[in-house]
């Protein structure tokens, strides 16, 4: 059997073209405009690439996107404060602090000043707290996407074990949380784990989000297996996911591309959260909203 290999970039822009015309809906019926401000600390190369991307998206889909850098050794009560002004800001809807801060920022403190109600990252102890409950407002845009690219590839989640390899906060936890709400039997591995392939031979759906290129080999994937690979990592100038692919295709039931599987549904979550965040704004409810 040769895997299903699934197509990120094109579900992506899918949603990307859905969400295009919800704007577009809105601005005709004189509602405005969504807007972003991502907020970016220091020079680091990889993140700035990050933020464009960001930004070139949102330019795509009707949302206005600000940037707002500043040098690496801003002090923190000055981020913090400029943070308080994009709270009370009526033209930014979402805030995003582009990670890893450095090292003299206090991460958490820096985070849990974006006002929750505008924190499209999901990382805010409120939107955490939320989302363990089953009631989330902004669910993390990368464990988001996973579950976006599962569901519109039609991958049955309820009664079927997942395994997750990870457990950070922003990938490994959310995508197992998620997992679990929609009934999975979810196991988290991490770098203690006693016999990870005994434990992702056991999956119907296996994520992989180590980071660390090409970790599940074909022989850790029970046949049929959904896999979703979240890894990234530079290799030799190329980018390589968690999964060997080559060894994994011929035995999963599907699988997603690195570079062209998750990466490209994260922005699209960051752009449905944006938008969430500025229907939320207008009053919208559930029922009336688009995503
Ligand atoms: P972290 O480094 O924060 O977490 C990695 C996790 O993997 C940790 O829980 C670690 O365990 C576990 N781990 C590491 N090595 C092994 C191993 N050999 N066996 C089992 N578990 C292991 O990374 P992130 O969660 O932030 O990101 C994971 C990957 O996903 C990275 O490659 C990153 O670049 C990529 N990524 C991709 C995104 C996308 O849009 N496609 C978005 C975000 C991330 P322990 O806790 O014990 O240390």
């Amino acid at each position: 059997m040769a895997a299903r290999i699934v197509d990120g970039k094109r579900v992506a822009a899918a949603m990307r073209a859905e969400i295009r015309e919800r704007i577009q809906g809105l601005r005709r019926d004189n509602r405005g405009v969504p807007g972003l401000a991502v907020v970016r600390v220091g020079d680091d190369p990889a993140s700035a690439a990050y933020v464009r991307s960001k930004a070139k998206a949102c330019q795509e889909v009707g949302i206005a996107a600000r940037e707002i850098g500043f040098p690496g050794f801003v002090p923190h009560d000055e981020l913090v404060a400029h943070l308080e002004a994009l709270n009370r800001d009526a033209a930014v809807h979402g805030i995003l602090v582009q990670l890893p801060l450095p090292p003299h920022l206090d991460e958490r403190a820096v985070l849990e000043t974006v006002d929750p109600v505008k924190d499209v990252d999901g990382f805010t102890y409120a939107n955490i707290g939320r989302l363990v409950e089953n009631r989330a407002r902004f669910v993390p845009c990368t464990p988001a996407g996973i579950l976006e690219l599962l569901d519109r590839e039609k991958i049955e989640i309820a009664g079927r074990r997942a395994v997750v390899v990870g457990r950070s906060e922003i990938v490994g936890k959310p995508t197992a949380m998620l997992l679990l709400h929609r009934h999975a039997t979810v196991t988290i591995c991490h770098s203690r784990t006693a016999d990870l392939a005994a434990e992702t031979r056991r999956a119907d759906i296996l994520i992989a989000a180590a980071g660390r290129p090409r970790l599940i080999t074909g022989s850790m994937v029970t046949p049929g297996a959904a896999i979703v690979d979240v890894g990234i990592t530079r290799v030799g100038g190329r980018l390589v996911g968690d999964v060997d692919f080559d060894s994994v295709a011929p035995v999963a039931s599907a699988v997603t591309p690195v570079p062209g599987g998750v990466g490209p549904m994260t922005v699209a979550m960051l752009l449905r959260n944006t938008l969430r965040a500025f229907e939320m704004g207008l009053g919208l409810g559930p029922a009336e909203r688009s995503a």
